[in-house]
């Protein structure tokens, strides 16, 4: 690792956040510049009017320590007065709860987008309120969706499946609808291309990364990058630590294993996107496997149980 590294990380929500308060910890004690967090937007949706962005949000949320720890989303100590009123209305979702103060954030980005500001903008702005200590940037200002598809054919939309249905239909395929006409934010290209460390959060690999890698132009920059691309395990010990990731990986036929992810992630140098990827100590018998794949294992603790643990996880991955 060169002085001061140039590091990007790209993230999905809850497990993207946790990583994201590592790398930030690993960066700042190595004195080196702030890194740039390239954040999914495949599960963002309008609900009662407002646009909600759920990966966004918890990671602004987590950097600027106002995530709620115990539940996993939205705002510390937050009331749900604005949420009975919705529901007292037949408004939204039943099953989707929307915080007094994180209605607030999702007031102020509607109202910005109906200003005409972009997403990138949105972002930049809902970014400037703390200090985070990282730039965001969403992937991509083009709005997508993601759907899951079932056997009989019927889809649903992301959020409704795995907040109401808890991910317990079985689905045979995701797709992101509007995802092939979309392109990078500005400024993602050439924070990939620019960095020295491209790190990959061990965050959903099908609704979190699998977004980010889909619109066009992002894997491009990945293999075309002078960076090291870096991934981190969500798996521990054959398990997804906390969600649902694993039925998502079942659908597109990946097992829940630390090996499988890696080899759906691919080489870079075999058409994929990792030259490297951190298995738990759990994992430590799928070194040899990722090996073979041409992607450099590297077997260390990977519960981010608190920011030391996910700096720990960070240093390891900047080490390379
Ligand atoms: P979401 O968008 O809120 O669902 O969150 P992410 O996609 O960013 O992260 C979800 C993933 O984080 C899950 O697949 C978990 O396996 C993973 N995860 C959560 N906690 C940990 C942890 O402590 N260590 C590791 N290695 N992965 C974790
Ligand atoms: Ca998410």
């Amino acid at each position: 690792m060169t002085s001061v590294p140039r590091v990007v990380v790209l993230a999905g929500g809850v497990g993207g956040a946790k990583f994201t308060l590592g790398v930030r910890e690993a960066l700042a004690r190595a004195g080196a510049p702030q890194a740039t967090v390239i954040v999914n937007t495949g599960d963002d949706l309008w609900l009662s009017g407002v646009r909600l962005q759920p990966d966004v949000d918890s990671v602004l949320y987590a950097l600027a320590g106002v995530n709620d720890t115990q539940r996993g989303w939205g705002r510390a100590g937050d009331t749900e007065r604005v949420n009975e009123e919705l529901q007292a209305w037949g408004a939204g979702w039943p099953w989707f709860t929307l915080g007094d103060l994180d209605l607030g954030t999702h007031l102020a980005r509607t109202g910005w987008l109906r200003d005409g500001l972009t997403v990138t903008h949105v972002v930049e702005r809902l970014s400037r309120r703390w200090h985070l200590g990282i730039r965001m940037l969403p992937m991509t200002d083009t709005e997508v969706d993601t759907h899951v598809v079932m056997a009989d054919g019927s889809r649903l939309h992301f959020q409704e499946w795995w907040t109401r249905h808890r991910a317990g239909l079985a689905p045979v395929a995701f797709e992101s609808p509007g995802i092939e006409a979309a392109v990078p934010a500005p400024g993602v290209g050439e924070a990939i291309a620019n960095a020295d460390i491209v790190l990959i959060a061990p965050s959903n690999p099908v609704v979190s990364i699998g977004p980010i890698l889909a619109v066009p132009g992002i894997r491009e920059a990945l293999s075309t990058t002078p960076a090291q691309v870096v991934g981190v395990s969500p798996v521990i010990g054959g398990r997804v630590v906390r969600g649902m990731a694993d039925v998502c990986l079942t659908a597109i036929g990946v097992d829940t294993s630390a090996g499988a992810v890696a080899a759906h992630y691919g080489a870079r140098a075999d058409g994929g996107v990792l030259d490297a990827w951190l298995v738990a100590e759990e994992d430590a018998a799928a070194a040899a496997s990722v090996d073979a794949l041409g992607i450099r294992a590297v077997v260390a603790p990977l519960w981010m149980t608190d920011v030391d643990a996910s700096a720990a996880i960070a240093e390891t991955a900047l080490a390379l």
